[in-house]
C-alpha cells in the first residue's frame, strides 16, 4: 500500500483564529477574510438563500410582462420563456455575487474593534 495519508495539511496551513466565531483552527487555509471554512460556507449559504428572492422577483416580472403582451400565445413562447429562465438566472448569480459582498461588510466589517487593529 503506497497510499500514505499522513496530515501534510495540518504543516502546509498553520492554525489560524477564524475572524469570524475565533475559534482556533487547525489543518485548514483561511481565506481572505480570514475565516475559517465553516464560516465560509454559511456566509455563502446564506448569500444563495437570499439571492433566490429577486431572481424569483424578476422571473415573475418577466412573465408578467409577456403574459401582458400576449406573447405567451405566440409561436415563439418556448423562447420567451427560456429568455425568462436565463434572465432569472443571471438576476440570481449577480445578487448572489452583491449578497455575498453585503454580508461579508456585515460579518467583518461593523465589528468593534478591541484591539485596535482596523
Ligand atoms: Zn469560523
Amino acid at each position: 500500500m503506497a497510499a500514505s495519508a499522513t496530515p501534510a495539511a495540518v504543516e502546509e496551513h498553520p492554525p489560524f483564529t477564524c475572524a469570524q466565531c475565533g475559534r482556533r483552527v487547525q489543518g485548514e487555509k483561511p481565506d481572505s477574510e480570514g475565516r475559517c471554512a465553516v464560516c465560509r460556507r454559511a456566509h455563502i449559504e446564506r448569500a444563495t438563500r437570499l439571492a433566490y428572492v429577486p431572481a424569483v422577483v424578476v422571473a415573475a416580472l418577466y412573465l408578467w410582462l409577456i403574459a401582458w403582451s400576449g406573447l405567451l400565445e405566440s409561436p415563439m413562447m418556448a423562447f420567451w420563456l427560456v429568455l425568462g429562465v436565463v434572465l432569472g438566472f443571471v438576476a440570481y448569480k449577480v445578487a448572489r455575487r452583491v449578497f455575498f459582498d453585503v454580508l461579508r461588510g456585515r460579518a467583518t466589517g461593523d465589528r468593534p474593534t478591541k484591539d485596535g487593529k482596523g
